[in-house]
């Protein structure tokens, strides 16, 4: 069996269903299993109901539930027609209740704790489960709806409940199995679990793809497969830098590496469970069935790239704390460390001397109190609007010259680099700059470490500058398979002039200048 995940954007609409109905019908000899995330911009809006609610202001509350309400009708009224909708409206009418008296109490309560916040949250993927359940039905696919709150087991870390393999295992066998001998195409949503005793909760924001992992491996899936809006993961953030391409193959440890350091296709969490039971992932475009989007495997074929990928994580702050004068020295990082704990934080870069360290965190994520704690041990400055930019790559393993030669290209760029890392894994190389650097830092790097590929696109380049003709640009350069080699000829152009800029450009192997 296979799992398939569509997240928020594939699943919201009519339309977007029905593709979805599609690709899940293509492979419905692999027995497919299906998680869905809710409807995107759902989750926010559940969010934005709580905090409304639980602020006093329930009419504006039940307004927002209110155009949640159309929605989901709307589009179950476009994909099951007016018959087959008016079996599943009293469903959805039920949860709707259910989810406007839950809004009442909190307008009264005026308080909306972790655990209200999790059933609060758990009905966007409810309500997108059941619809897709029944546009399958209606196409001609074999669906059963089933309750991921009776299939994940977690604990009770309300918000970001961590899954408890053994019982999941069995409850989601006993669930899924039967259906699948039987043929049927089990569609359940992501994100939403229960602890042992059916408590509602949530894997986190983002944690259907988490869902869609843990399904897998309690299945024991061939391959999880994680459709989204995207071409699979990108060599960087195309928002970024219009260069980005796809990255075809690359493994767990650097695919995890970038999720945790910023790149947004997956929630960090999802390889885990994968990585553990050695289950391919695949990152694929809901929208383009043509590409072949990205292939996540414990060990990937070489690659000419010297990198996989480029990611930058925003919004991070540098925390200095250094020991006071007259204190002990002695014990100084301990305390650090300590505090840390006590406010379960952790940091993502850290540099250590004897009496002060550095390390960088999500200005978000900082708990109030921590600093003030920490005061009380050493002088601590924090400065804000701060970045992270990652380079990932199993291959720098062992090669000298890397390092110099990323810090070279960033010094050319003009930027100032603030702390650095690189583990003894030798995966990945990060640094920290200032927010406002990140976009020239990782266009100059993405244009060093990847250059717009192959020989013919530079040879045939430069023969038309030399000959003063247009910029159009064919040949192995363009290395969409799916079509879109053309559109990107312009922008691979523009890739291919930075890299004849280059020095290195010119001992490229096979640049046959
Ligand atoms: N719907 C949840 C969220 O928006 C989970 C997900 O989409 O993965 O965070
Ligand atoms: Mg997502």
């Amino acid at each position: 069996m296979i799992v398939m995940k569509f997240g928020g954007t594939s699943v919201e609409s009519s339309e977007a269903i029905e593709r979805v109905a599609k690709i899940v019908g293509s492979r419905r000899k692999q027995s497919p299993v299906v998680v869905v995330s809710a409807m995107a911009k759902v989750t926010d809006q559940l969010v934005a109901m709580g905090h409304k609610a639980s602020s006093g202001d329930c009419e504006a509350s039940i307004g927002l539930l209110q155009s949640l309400r159309e929605r989901h009708l709307q589009a179950a009224l476009e994909l099951l027609g007016a018959k087959k909708c008016a079996a599943l409206v009293p469903k959805l009418e039920t949860h709707f209740s259910e989810l406007e008296n839950f809004l009442r109490g909190l307008a009264a309560v005026r308080e909306l704790t972790p655990r209200g916040s999790d059933y609060l949250l758990s009905f966007g993927e409810l309500l997108s489960s059941l619809i897709v359940a029944d546009a399958f039905a209606v196409r001609g696919l074999n669906a059963a709806w089933v309750d991921s709150r009776e299939c994940l087991v977690t604990d009770d870390k309300h918000t970001r409940a961590l899954p408890q393999m053994p019982q999941t295992r069995e409850r989601s066998k006993k669930k899924i199995s039967p259906l699948l001998s039987k043929k049927r195409i089990p569609v359940m949503g992501g994100f939403i679990a229960s602890t042992a005793d059916g408590v509602p909760t949530t894997l986190g924001r983002g944690g259907s793809d988490y869902s869609a992992a843990i399904i897998g491996a309690a299945l024991d899936a061939a391959r999880i497969e994680i459709w989204t809006d995207v071409e699979g993961m990108m060599t960087t953030d195309p928002r970024l830098c219009p260069d980005a391409r796809t990255i075809e193959r690359i493994s767990f440890n650097e695919a995890a590496e970038l999720a945790y350091f910023g790149a947004k296709v997956l929630h960090p969490a999802t390889l885990l469970p994968a990585i553990h039971q050695n289950i391919p992932v695949y990152v694929l475009n809901s929208r383009n069935l043509r590409s072949t989007g990205t292939q996540i495997t414990a060990r990937t074929p070489h690659s000419p790239d010297t990198f996989r990928a480029i990611t930058a994580k925003t919004g991070v702050s540098i925390v200095n704390v250094v020991a006071s004068r007259g204190i002990m020295v002695h014990g100084f990082l301990r305390s650090v460390f300590e505090a840390l704990d006590r406010h379960s934080t952790s940091v993502d870069i850290v540099a250590i001397s004897e009496v002060s360290m550095s390390f960088t965190m999500e200005t978000k994520g900082i708990p109030k109190g921590l600093l003030t704690e920490m005061e009380q041990i050493a002088d601590v400055t924090c400065e804000d609007q701060q970045a992270i930019i990652c380079l990932v790559g199993e291959d720098i393993h062992g090669k000298p010259g890397i390092a110099a030669s990323v810090f070279n290209t960033i010094a050319e760029a003009e930027v100032n680099i603030r702390m650095i890392s690189q583990g003894a894994s030798e995966i990945n190389i990060s640094f920290v700059v200032k927010e406002s650097d990140v976009p020239r830092a990782v266009r100059r790097l993405h244009e060093h470490f990847f250059p717009a590929k192959g020989p013919a696109l530079s040879l045939q380049k430069t023969q038309e500058q030399r000959q003063g003709r247009g910029t159009r640009v064919n040949g192995n350069a363009s290395h969409g398979k799916n079509g879109a080699g053309k559109k990107k000829s312009a922008r691979e152009s523009k890739a291919a002039k930075s890299v004849l800029g280059e020095k290195s450009a010119a001992i490229r192997p096979g640049l046959n200048l």
